[in-house]
């Protein structure tokens, strides 16, 4: 799918703002192969793949692949996991240099690199306030607590370390978090083992983060952006191959209390919740780079983050604003207008 053709494609879905739902996929045979599909519970989110294989052989063991993958980079990253080197960072890295395994010291580094071309508003520092956040417990910090941690976040107090592979942190309060990142580093990496694999066409998608490779042979994947106010439905349906598409929302985690939202997109200049924006929808090549992106424009609101993709080549945007009207980067709109 050429890219014009692909934002064609989008735009016509925006227009219509169409209320339809996804349908459930089963699993297809012919002659030359299978769909092969699962959905688990994995990184506090569900994991589902679909993957079309020659054999079953092969079949089933792509999706263990991928699921092994999944908890692989769970065990790696997770802030509630104990043994996990983020965990151990959190621990000593404010006292001491931490050493730690190439491939999260480079997430790290791209982390730290979004957020100077964020303005700051991708920033996995936002943990040192975010962590006293419970939504499942319905549990915040107080303004005064927000007060005195909020000088920690900055992504400026981590320092890494390329030749020795460490990380330290100059402010002692400073805990990160790669909840903003991780899902899409997770789904890019599989996506590369089910190609080492010899696989051609799947579908990957971690909560908000969705990879894929190829078509859906013969038809373009369908994926949905969710209602942010309505759980069973889906805002819009876009065609999709070959290409990656991450969305973050203020409805994944979040509680009410006085009538107020506060959820799990946090900015790094207040310590609370962003509030300019519902949703947002990158559709780039990169997994990592949508889901990072998708929780930076969240933070930065329409008009800075339609500059920021529209500056950022290979990427879209599709935003719903807070009064649920849609905006979206300057290639659809280019579209639109011929439209
Ligand atoms: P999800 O797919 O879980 O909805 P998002 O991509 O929307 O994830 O990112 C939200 C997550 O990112 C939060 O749960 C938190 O872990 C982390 N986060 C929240 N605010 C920020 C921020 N300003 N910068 C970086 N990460 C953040
Ligand atoms: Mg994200």
């Amino acid at each position: 799918m050429t890219k014009t053709s692909l934002v064609r494609t989008v735009v016509v879905c925006l227009l219509y703002w169409c209320v339809f739902q996804i349908p459930q996929v089963a699993a297809q045979t012919d002659g030359s192969g299978a769909w092969y599909s699962d959905s688990r519970p994995i990184m506090g989110t569900n994991i589902r793949t679909e993957i079309w294989a020659e054999s079953p052989t092969l079949g089933l063991a792509a999706v263990e692949a991928v699921m092994t993958e999944m908890e692989r980079i769970n065990q790696l990253m997770s802030p509630y996991i104990q043994s996990s080197e983020l965990s151990k960072i959190n621990r000593l890295a404010a006292h001491s240099n931490v050493e730690i395994s190439p491939e999260l010291f480079d997430l790290l580094q791209l982390s730290i690199g979004l957020s100077s071309e964020t303005q700051g508003a991708f920033d996995i520092t936002y943990a040192s306030v975010g962590y006293l956040y419970n939504y499942r417990e319905k549990q915040r910090p107080d303004e005064q607590t927000i007060h005195q941690l909020l000088e920690a976040i900055n992504y400026r107090h981590v320092v890494l370390n390329e030749e020795d592979k460490t990380i330290k942190f100059k402010h002692p309060k400073v805990k990160i978090d790669l909840g903003g990142i991780a899902k899409g580093h997770a789904v890019d990496n599989a996506l590369a083992i089910l190609t080492d694999m010899g696989i051609e066409h799947a579908l990957v998608t971690a909560g908000g983060d969705t990879g894929l490779l190829g078509d859906r042979r013969g038809r373009p994947w369908k994926v949905g952006i969710r209602d942010p106010r309505h759980r069973d439905k889906q805002a819009v349906v876009i065609p999709l191959e070959n290409i990656a598409m991450s969305t973050s929302g203020d409805y994944e985690r979040y509680f009410e209390e006085d009538g107020k939202r506060f959820h799990h997109i946090i900015s790094p200049q207040s310590g609370e919740s962003s509030y300019e924006v519902q949703s947002v929808t990158i559709i780039g090549p990169k997994s990592t780079l949508n889901d990072g992106l998708s929780t930076a424009v969240f933070v930065l609101g329409v008009q800075k983050g339609i500059d920021l993709i529209n500056q950022t080549r290979g990427y879209e945007a599709i935003i719903l604003d807070n009064q649920r009207r849609l905006h979206y980067s300057k290639s659809f709109e280019a579209v639109n207008a011929e439209n």
